[in-house]
């Protein structure tokens, strides 16, 4: 009876914490814990039956094979988690079977079989370990895809405002303040009028690495719109953005940009906008493209702001 006490008790206080926490996942070391103890539970009886009657060993081993492969199932960290859940145990029941003066034909027909699901075991915790690594690597994978801009491998949109929302709040919390500056390539319609489609890409794929190698780590750019780019200056007042605009707009317009289709001279206009307490990060962004709108009237390549 008193082996059967430790699995009962593990899984009461698995059952318990499971009901307590909010994730409803087992935490790690109750599931080994679990399993240890249905190890222990096994053993112990068939160490029990070795030492007494010497009958129902062939049942006991059954039950360890059974309890061994569920062990290799339920294992998280693969068959690191078997050393723990197999070793304490063997190491207990292979004293107790020493002491019995057993055969060795009887010491192996009582073993043969757990020792070889344990081998087994394994075998299966590190394969289900693999798998489990291998679905987080894709889960990580789709999880980069959906911030990733295809075309530029910049953030995209929805990436660029989640980190847009946390500068802004933390803003408006310490008063950290940054900056925006919003470019929109000029005439582009004429690039892909005149040379192409996939040149324009070109074009954007060039651009984007021209404005990340200005900015500073701490800054994000975001592909904006089509053409629309954004970047996130965090802690700029309006001096240091419209030096970085500047900087942003000799990048693109001083050297020609090398295409399939030959050297292309290509500018950009730029706005920028200073965060001033406003509630939402939309209101400034607004302003950015107020002043980009601005510095396309007052002849393009050139930066405005307000
Ligand atoms: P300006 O901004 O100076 O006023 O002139 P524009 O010719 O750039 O004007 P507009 O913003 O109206 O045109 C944007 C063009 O950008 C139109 C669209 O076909 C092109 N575009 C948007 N996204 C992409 C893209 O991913 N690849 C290519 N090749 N072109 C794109
Ligand atoms: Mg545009
Ligand atoms: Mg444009």
């Amino acid at each position: 009876m008193a082996w059967r006490l430790p699995p009962v008790v593990t899984a009461v206080g698995a059952l318990f914490l499971n009901w307590r926490l909010p994730e409803g996942n087992w935490p790690r070391p109750m599931l080994v814990l679990y399993c240890l103890s249905g190890m222990l539970m096994m053993t112990g009886l068939m160490a029990e039956h070795l030492g007494g009657a010497g009958e129902g060993e062939g049942f006991m081993a059954k039950g360890l094979v059974v309890v061994i492969a569920l062990v290799a199932v339920l294992a998280t960290a693969g068959a690191r988690d078997l050393v723990l859940t197999y070793g304490i145990p063997a190491l207990a029941l292979g004293w107790v079977v020493m002491g019995q003066s057993l055969s060795a034909v009887e010491w192996f027909s009582a073993l043969i079989h757990p020792m070889l699901m344990a081998v087994l075991g394994i075998v299966v915790a590190e394969e289900l370990l693999r798998v489990r690594l291998a679905a987080f690597a894709a889960r990580q994978e789709l999880a980069r895809n959906a911030s990733t801009d295809v075309l530029t491998g910049l953030a995209n949109r929805r990436a660029f405002d989640e980190r847009l929302e946390a500068e802004h709040a933390r803003s408006l919390r310490v008063g950290s303040g940054y900056a925006l500056v919003m470019t929109d390539l000029d005439h582009f319609k004429h690039v892909n009028d005149t040379w192409g489609h996939e040149v324009g890409d070109e074009v954007l794929r060039e651009l984007a690495q021209r404005l990340v190698s200005v900015l500073r780590t701490e800054d994000m750019l975001g592909r904006w719109g089509g053409e629309e780019f954004m970047a996130l200056l965090p802690g700029a007042g309006e001096r240091e953005a419209m030096t970085v605009a500047e900087k942003l707009r000799h990048a693109v317009a001083d050297t020609l940009f090398a295409t399939s289709a030959g050297s292309i001279p290509v500018t950009t206009s730029l706005g920028v906008a200073v965060f001033r307490g406003e509630q939402l990060p939309g209101m400034v962004a607004r302003r950015a493209d107020i002043a980009l709108y601005a510095a396309k009237e007052n002849g393009r390549n050139r930066s405005e702001t307000a």
